[in-house]
């Protein structure tokens, strides 16, 4: 080990994220990797390309671009290897397709990411695997749920839209008993705020198309697998033939840089915002686990490190007038843009639509908004959504 990897290892969050992953030292001193464009690596003899005996072999192995990604992530993680593929979707489905086969059967979580429950109902239901939701805090008692058949523990905390936090730990100890494979969607909290690896979690999944990113101009996924995960991963990744782009990989190694102190920002402003969400008449209920009201606070408190830019809140609605009234709320904001994903600079909110649940299901008091509560100043993003309540006031 040297002597910097070995510092690295005691130092903080921000100094790992502007030091991992690339060598300088090995591209002439330069601070960033080159973008290496290439199908092609030549061999300097028969011998060597015969027993591929060199570091890189052919694009859609590795590229010194990709590798420092991947560098970058098993050190995050804690992982014994990384993969990188074209979508935070395909983050999910690359390692289902990797550990599934016909005949087993998937555990789900209820609060899942909807086009994750969409693979699963269709391609892998199609697969001849079986597949059962299950409410996101059952903890330790998922093993009731685990049957002869039962592969994989497919866990996500918090969940999409509604934030239900997950005891990965309780979860991941009752599945490993039966020898599945558990799987996390940590794209909320990013490596930094939670290290699911260390509880547990087999395979971290991200989104990286998020704070990774952080600028909503790549759409690129991780997955980081512990060592006894990871060869089926690897091996799955090389039969299909699936890669990330060069261009994207160096995008997110930059974004790597500076997500510490935007994941900071974003945490500050969103809490704020929720707190200020939360003393209000027309809020029926604020849905985000840092909050000590929230059902989940105390799993995340005790687990995670920080909690990030994107929550939810429910607005005051009678059932008839829930839509009318969440799209005058949308419609009168300026700096909130109306769109999907999240992790940029920019602020956005959704109109939830929580039709696909079958245990945790839409809230009875109103309709559910989220929000990414971006890097603009939180007395401006205020005042936006004050626009947004008188809109829906008059409804
Ligand atoms: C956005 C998102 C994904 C998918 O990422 P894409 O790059 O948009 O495919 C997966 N999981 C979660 C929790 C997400 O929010």
């Amino acid at each position: 080990m040297t002597k910097k990897s070995s510092l690295l290892d005691a130092a903080g969050a921000n100094t790992r994220l502007s030091h991992i992953g690339n060598d300088p030292r090995s591209f002439h001193g330069f601070v960033n990797p080159p973008v290496v464009h290439g199908s092609t690596v030549l061999f300097p003899d028969s011998a060597t390309m015969e027993n591929r005996n060199q570091r890189y072999t052919y694009g859609t192995r590795a590229t010194p671009t990709t590798e420092a990604l991947c560098n970058a992530f098993d050190e995050l993680e804690g992982s014994a290897g990384t993969i990188l593929v074209p979508s935070g979707l395909a983050a999910i489905s690359i390692p289902f397709l990797a550990y599934l086969s016909p005949g087993d059967h998937a555990l789900i979580v209820d609060s899942v990411y909807t086009p994750c429950r969409n693979f699963c109902n269709s391609m892998l239901k199609r697969m001849g695997v079986e597949i059962d939701y299950y409410d996101p805090e059952i903890g330790a008692g998922i093993e009731a749920l685990i049957k002869p058949n039962t592969k994989l523990v497919h866990t996500e905390a918090p969940g999409s839209n509604t934030f239900e936090m997950q005891d990965i730990r309780a979860i991941a100890d009752a599945a490993h008993k039966h020898g599945c494979v558990v799987t996390i969607d940590n794209t909320w909290a990013t490596p930094l705020y939670f290290r699911a690896l260390d509880f547990g979690a087999d395979v971290s999944i991200h989104a990286t198309t998020k704070y990774p990113s952080g600028h909503s101009d790549i759409v690129m996924g991780s997955v980081s697998a512990n060592a006894k995960w990871w060869p089926q991963l690897e091996e799955t990744r090389l039969l299909m033939g699936i890669c990330g782009a060069p261009d994207d990989a160096y995008q997110i190694l930059r974004g790597l840089r500076t997500m510490g102190v935007r994941l900071d920002h974003h945490q500050k402003s969103a809490l704020s915002i929720a707190q200020w969400l939360e003393g209000r008449g027309d809020v029926a209920r604020v849905l985000h686990p840092a909050l000590p009201s929230f059902p989940g606070h105390a799993i995340w408190k005790r687990d995670f490190k920080g909690s990030s830019g994107i929550f939810s809140f429910v607005l005051k609605a009678e059932p008839e007038k829930a839509k009318a009234k969440a799209h005058a709320f949308l419609d009168a904001l300026t700096f909130f843009g109306l769109g999907y994903s999240w992790g940029g600079f920019e602020s956005l909110a959704v109109h939830v639509n929580l039709s696909d649940r079958t245990i945790r299901k839409q809230p009875t008091e109103g309709p559910v908004i989220r929000l990414q509560i971006g890097l603009e100043d939180v007395a401006d993003l205020q005042k936006d959504l004050e626009e947004g309540f008188k809109a829906a006031a008059a409804v």
